[in-house]
Formats: structure tokens, C-alpha cells, sequence
């Protein structure tokens, strides 16, 4: 038996999100966005061309400069898509901003925050 695929890559801003319970599969199978704000942002036809600030769409300010993703969170950190490659939202930020990522290499945040994806916050650890 194969298993549904619980997860989708949202149109707008490339994060995962994941199928809740109340969702019907048929309800499920038509949706397209993270959240009521992405599907806005795609109604109004400027969505941003540049992947960073696609995956912005999905964070908040925070004092210190900070941007922290408040979608869904699975296994500590949210997730999204970078050509085709699923990975944690922060590895995805890095990669957009300073480039390819070795699998074995772990990004800390200076500022302590596991949600915050600013790119001015990443340190490098091997
Ligand atoms: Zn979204
Ligand atoms: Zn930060």
C-alpha cells in the first residue's frame, strides 16, 4: 500500500506544509499555498522573483534583525524547496545566499534562534 503524500511545496514561497487532519484528501489535493498570505500574494500576481525573498514571505521580524519562519515546523525546523531539493528552510536560505552546502555541514545562528533564516545571522560549522 502506498502512502499518501502528506506534504506539499507551496506555489508561492517554496516552503513545505504539511496536510492536517480537518483537510479531506479531496480538499487536499487542491491546494496550493502555505497560507491564506501566499495565496494572496499569488492572487495579486507579484510574486517576488527572487527566491529569498519568496521564502521572507513566510517569516516575521524579530528584535535583533532577525526573520523567523512561522510555518510549519517539523522535526525543529521548517522545511522548502530549492531546485527540486527539499531541505531545512535555514540550509535552503544559505544556499540561496552564500551558495551550495555539503550535506555533512551543519549553520548555527549567531543569534540563537533555530527559526531565524536571516543569512547575515549563519555561521558555517564542519
Ligand atoms: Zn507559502
Ligand atoms: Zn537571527
Amino acid at each position: 500500500m502506498s502512502k499518501p503524500i502528506l506534504y506539499k511545496e507551496c506555489s508561492v514561497c517554496n516552503t513545505i506544509f504539511y496536510k492536517s487532519r480537518n483537510v479531506s484528501t479531496k480538499a487536499w489535493d487542491l491546494v496550493g499555498f502555505c497560507c491564506d498570505n501566499c495565496r494572496r500574494v499569488f492572487i495579486s500576481g507579484f510574486v517576488p522573483e527572487d527566491p529569498m525573498e519568496r521564502l521572507l514571505l513566510r517569516t516575521v521580524d524579530a528584535p535583533g534583525g532577525c526573520r523567523l519562519f512561522d510555518g510549519d515546523i517539523r522535526g525543529g525546523f521548517g522545511s522548502a524547496v530549492l531546485c527540486g531539493k527539499k531541505d531545512f528552510i535555514h540550509r535552503v536560505a544559505y544556499r540561496i545566499a552564500y551558495g551550495e552546502l555539503p550535506d555533512n555541514k551543519e549553520i548555527g545562528q549567531l543569534c540563537g534562534n533555530a527559526r531565524c533564516i536571516n543569512p547575515d545571522h549563519f555561521v558555517g560549522m564542519v
